[in-house]
């Protein structure tokens, strides 16, 4: 049997070994999740509820737990972790009144009565990255659960200790256990056997865009349902009307937030050319003032990249003569650590500004008006997020509606809420989870006519 060696990134040391599942034992647990979906899917919708909220209700109870494996794990500040489970929590509570909500349509038809059913689609694969390993598995598990699916679902190898962790939450809930499974394995191995396998009848994946692109060419062989949540190079537009100050201080919490790991890291900072002398000088005490240190610290605001692959790809975009405008500091000391990093002035056509970083490096440039600012956020291949900081709420529209972009937020960096859609446009994805639609990607409408007059 293969094993991961789980490390933790602030320290480079071991934590545990996981085993891998070879493509036998993805087969065996997609199996397993066939059969016990055909019991899951009836039981009463009031009990599958029940259970949902006791999964939810044992994920708070563990919260602190399931916090300190993700710092260890994955390098996350301690904050952030908590939030984290938080959301796993939250997303179960919200989802657990889709069962009791699952309505169909009675549509009017001639000669007798036509309704709508939203039935389950069967197992459900869910693929996870490294990035958010607990929220991210949780938009996925959640509505598909609560729709009447079996989940079989693949951490990211580097961090499969959360997952597992809820899979037995979720078996002490008395969810029974097969039909939530956590099968830890290779993406080349148990991912790609989640595209493959017949039984599987969806797939949720989150990572990158170009493992999305074979996953979705994978699932065309079988018309296979896929949702695809890929990557990002969103746009902080910052106009000269805005409130600069709130603009500059917050503009690092919208990149270098989990080391700037995350598919809506705010990236490319767009500022209009008149207050870009004023921005500057604003945001440098703001990016020096990041505190970057030991994850479990609870003063830490970003931790340690996730592996030294991590480390070497985010290197790569910014080399020796790369224009470091100014940067922040990091721990001198074991561990994958990058300094928060703000490049400027950037050559249009440099990688750093064209290719998702994945990392805290952030790149400035000047814009001069609205439909200036609104096509340099364009020229890009992604469209997840963005942020628009002005005082001029007609602007702040205008260009929300002309940015083409998924998630969008003005005058902040907010994250994603459970209860409103998330997705990408163009390159960044394509299905939407989370909010009150969820339930729609995890099942088929099922139209049923029933005769009420001899014909
Ligand atoms: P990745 O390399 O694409 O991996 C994502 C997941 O897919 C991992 O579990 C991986 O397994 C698995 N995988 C790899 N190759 C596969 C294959 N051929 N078939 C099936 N599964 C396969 O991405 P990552 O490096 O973990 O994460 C970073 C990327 O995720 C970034 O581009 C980021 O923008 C994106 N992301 C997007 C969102 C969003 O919501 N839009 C959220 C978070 C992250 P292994 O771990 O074994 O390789
Ligand atoms: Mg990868």
């Amino acid at each position: 049997m293969t094993t991961f060696d789980v490390i933790n990134p602030a320290t480079e040391q071991r934590v545990c070994g996981v085993p891998l599942a070879s493509v036998d034992e993805a087969d065996a647990a997609i199996a397993r999740a066939e059969k016990a979906q055909q019991s899951w899917r009836s039981v009463a919708p009031a009990d599958r509820a029940r259970l949902l909220r006791r999964f939810a209700e044992a994920v708070d109870a563990d919260l602190d737990h399931l916090a300190s494996l993700e710092v260890a794990n994955a390098g996350h500040t301690i904050g952030n972790a908590r939030g984290e489970a938080g959301n796993v929590r939250d997303v179960l509570h919200y989802y657990a009144a889709a069962p009791e909500r699952q309505f169909g349509k009675q549509i009017p038809v001639d000669g007798g009565v036509n309704v709508t059913f939203a039935e389950p689609l069967g197992v459900v694969g869910v693929i996870v990255p490294w990035n958010f390993p607990m929220p991210i598995a949780a938009w996925g598990f959640a509505p598909a659960l609560a729709a009447g699916n079996a989940v079989v679902l693949k951490p990211a190898e580097l961090t499969p200790l959360t997952a597992l962790r809820l899979a037995e939450l979720a078996r002490g809930a008395g969810i029974p256990e097969d039909v939530f499974q956590v099968v830890p394995g290779r993406g080349s191995v148990v991912g790609e056997r989640f595209v493959t396998h017949p039984g599987v009848r969806k797939v949720v994946f989150t990572g990158s865009t170009s493992v999305g692109k074979k996953i979705m060419a994978g699932c065309a062989d079988q018309v296979k349902r896929v949702t695809l949540e890929l990557g990002g190079k969103s746009a902080n537009i910052v106009f000269a009307d805005a409130d600069l100050e709130r603009a500059a201080a917050t503009a690092p919490y919208g990149v270098f937030d989990n080391a700037g790991q995350d598919c809506c890291a705010r990236s490319r900072i767009l500022v209009q050319r008149s207050a870009l002398d004023e921005f500057m000088a604003l945001l440098e005490p703001a990016v020096t003032g990041v505190k970057v240190g030991d994850p479990a610290d609870e003063e830490t605001e970003m931790g340690p990249l996730i592996s030294a692959a991590q480390r070497d790809a985010v290197s790569s975009f910014v080399p020796g003569d790369a224009p470091v405008a100014f940067r922040g500091d990091s721990p001198d000391r074991p561990g994958y650590w990058f300094p928060p990093t703000v490049l400027a002035p950037i050559d249009p056509a440099s990688r750093a500004w064209r290719e998702e970083i994945f990392g805290p490096v952030v790149a400035v440039m000047p814009f001069d008006d609205e439909d200036d600012a609104i096509g340099i956020a364009n020229d890009t291949a992604y469209g997840l997020a963005g942020s628009i900081w002005t005082r001029d709420v007609g602007r702040a529209l205008r260009v929300a509606r002309g940015v083409e972009s998924g998630n969008l937020s003005i005058n902040s960096h907010s994250a994603v809420r459970y209860s409103t859609p998330f997705g990408g446009f163009k390159q960044s994805g394509l299905g939407r989870e989370l909010g009150p639609d969820a339930l729609d990607a995890f099942t088929e409408t099922k139209n049923v006519f029933i005769a009420t007059e001899d014909c």
